[in-house]
């Protein structure tokens, strides 16, 4: 079968775990060439190690605009070009809605939309002279309903989803694509603080954790099934190909049905 990203360049931001990792390991056995940013140097680079050649890890932060100006540059330096943008990566954004301070507000906006909003400044550029292309945004199903994470969260996930609507419609006379995709709940590490090494548990009990954390989430989904980062990874995969080509300004909801199941 065609490598659905042959000759593509992409860009995935948050590539050292979870959906990012998925993506850029579906991303490179597609055809592209992928430069990933994480803050986990030891995963980026063992990473890098296995994707090979076409993969390049840079130990970015998101939360940094230089960080994202300078991964975007590393594939054009490196790879040629610019063709598809991952905005990916995130994480939890602590606060309740009695006890929220400017702090955790200013995190959280630093984390999940400055990010977005940054990157795809920086992308235009590169994207316009490669004659267009793809920039994905990865919001969430919190954008969208109550309780699939907390308020501060969800606010933020509603405006990445809503600017990149908006971006879509300034940035497609230019040929740009703008979606958003909004995961259900996917089993990622993003539900127990990350690595063995982040949350002080042995790599087996990270382990059971995962098999049960698995088990759980199938619970919340119609279909019984878990929601896993390579089904992101599908999402981004058709977004950023050709196959792509007629969808913009779109937010594409994989969640199993999550969002249309109503439990009391
Ligand atoms: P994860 O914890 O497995 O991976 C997060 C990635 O983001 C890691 O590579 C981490 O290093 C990176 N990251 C975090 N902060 C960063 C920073 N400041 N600079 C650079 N990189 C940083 O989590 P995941 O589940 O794969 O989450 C990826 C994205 O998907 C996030 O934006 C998250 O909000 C979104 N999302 C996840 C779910 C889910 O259920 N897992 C659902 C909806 C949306």
């Amino acid at each position: 079968m065609d490598q659905r990203l042959a000759g593509k360049v992409a860009v995935i931001t948050g590539g050292t775990s979870g959906i990012g990792a998925a993506t850029a390991e579906l991303f490179v056995q597609q055809g592209a060439k992928v430069v990933f940013t994480g803050r986990s140097s030891e995963k980026g680079n063992a990473l890098a190690a296995q994707l090979g050649k076409d993969a390049l890890y840079f130990a970015g932060d998101v939360t940094q605009e230089q960080d994202i100006a300078a991964a975007i540059n590393l594939a054009c330096e490196n790879f040629g070009k610019l063709d598809i943008l991952f905005n990916n990566a995130g994480g939890p954004t602590p606060g309740g809605v009695d006890d929220i301070t400017p702090a955790q507000i200013q995190y959280g906006v630093d984390l999940l939309l400055s990010s977005v909003m940054l990157g795809i400044k920086h992308a235009i550029e590169p994207l316009k002279a490669a004659g267009g292309g793809a920039i994905i945004n990865n919001s969430s199903v919190a954008g969208i309903r109550y309780n699939q994470g907390n308020l501060l969260y969800s606010a933020i996930k509603a405006a990445v989803t809503h600017y990149t609507k908006l971006a879509g419609v300034e940035l497609g006379p230019l040929g740009i694509r703008v979606n958003a995709i909004s995961p259900g709940a996917i089993a990622t590490p993003i539900f127990w603080g990350g690595s063995a090494r982040a949350n002080q548990l042995s790599e087996a009990d990270n382990a059971a954790k995962f098999e049960k954390l698995k088990q759980n989430l199938a619970k919340a989904t119609p279909m019984q099934v878990t929601g896993l980062a390579q089904d992101i990874a599908e999402a981004a995969l058709f977004l950023g190909s050709d196959a792509g080509r007629f969808v913009n300004s779109h937010d594409l909801v994989v969640d199993g049905g999550r969002t249309s199941l109503f439990r009391e």
